[in-house]
């Protein structure tokens, strides 16, 4: 299907480029090309792309600000899709705020805190997109997104329609979207409140962050979930990986569950500090880890069989 490239390009108004590397828009700066990376003009284009992905056969990928996503050193194959930030318009409804999925995550607290709105605290710091917020359900331990949210867009190649936070299948840094499915807007619930003491708390978390996580080096967050209990990065400390390197990655000597980029650092040299993490702690703690990160794109299957 040599041509489905130029295909589909003729069916778009939007932006789309051709072997694109992905390394740079993600926050880890890892990985190989998409065949495709397409950002759509606006909502029709967006349908346009589902429905041509779909009737060509295809393979789609959504990326939002690519901070929780490690790319496969070989890229993407088919169509990896971004959003602009302003897919859609913003609409208040009283305390109820919907954003378009495209927009930075620190949207949604700054719109609160202009209307005298608080409640999403929790989000403070963390990077990325709505989008991107929904899928992983983000968060920390005083929040989530599903606290605030109230229900979601989703565009497929069979239309586009709300859906409530509920049937969405949110939990601890998952959720669970139809296949396929296209977050497009979100509609969230803050509440009335003392914004001076709001952006306090968000500030004191971002300084918090600063001193105990490796922010000027890249990085895609807690690579682990924490276990039931238990943190991964204690974890990963006791078995004594932090401080550990293969390749150009590294346990970070900050924070151990953070994976750092020391400069051109592989996909392959990320899985093996994962597949040996998982492999120690197991064997020593008898805890498993599981990945918070999300694995994109074609990978060596023996470099992401579990340790
Ligand atoms: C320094 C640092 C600190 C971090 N701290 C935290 C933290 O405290 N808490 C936390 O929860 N996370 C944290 N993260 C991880 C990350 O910020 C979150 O997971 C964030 O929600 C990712 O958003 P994104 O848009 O970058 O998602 P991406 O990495 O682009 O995508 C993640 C997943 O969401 C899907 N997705 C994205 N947009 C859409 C859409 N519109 N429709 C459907 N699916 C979509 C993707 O397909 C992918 O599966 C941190 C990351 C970094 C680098």
């Amino acid at each position: 299907m040599a041509d489905w490239r130029s295909e589909l390009g003729s069916r778009l108004r939007g932006e789309v480029r051709h072997d694109e590397r992905l390394a740079p828009r993600t926050s880890i700066r890892v990985g190989g090309p998409a065949d495709l990376l397409i950002r759509p003009a606006d909502a029709d284009d967006l349908a346009a792309l589902l429905r041509g992905v779909a009737e060509l056969g295809v393979p789609l990928t959504v990326l939002g600000g690519g901070a929780n996503t490690l790319v496969a050193d070989a890229g993407v194959e088919g169509v990896v899709l971004r959003l602009p930030p302003e897919l859609a318009e913003e609409r208040v409804e009283g305390d109820l705020l919907t954003l378009p999925a495209g927009a930075p995550i620190a949207r949604l607290p700054a719109r609160g805190h202009a209307l005298g709105l608080v409640g999403a605290e929790f989000l403070a710091g963390i990077p990325g997109t709505l989008g991107g917020a929904l899928a992983m359900n983000a968060g920390t331990r005083a929040g989530q997104l599903s606290d605030v949210l109230v229900q979601a867009e989703l565009a497929t190649a069979d239309g586009i329609g709300w859906v409530p936070a509920a049937a969405l299948g949110l939990g601890y840094r998952v959720s669970r979207l139809p296949a396929g499915a296209v977050v497009t807007r979100l509609a969230c619930r803050l509440r009335p409140g003392d914004v001076a003491r709001s952006r306090a708390a968000m500030e004191a978390d971002v300084a918090h962050r600063r001193a105990t996580q490796p922010l000027s080096q890249p990085s895609f967050g807690s690579t682990f979930r924490n276990p039931p209990g238990r943190f991964a990065g204690e974890l990963i400390e006791q078995v004594g990986l932090k401080g550990h390197r293969v390749g150009n990655a590294m346990w970070s000597d900050v924070h151990a569950n953070f994976l750092v980029n020391l400069g051109g650092a592989t996909a392959r040299d990320v899985l093996q500090l994962m597949k040996l993490a998982r492999t120690r702690v197991k064997e020593r703690l008898a805890v498993t880890l599981e990945a918070e990160v999300r694995l994109v794109g074609q990978f060596v299957a023996e470099d992401v069989q579990e340790g």
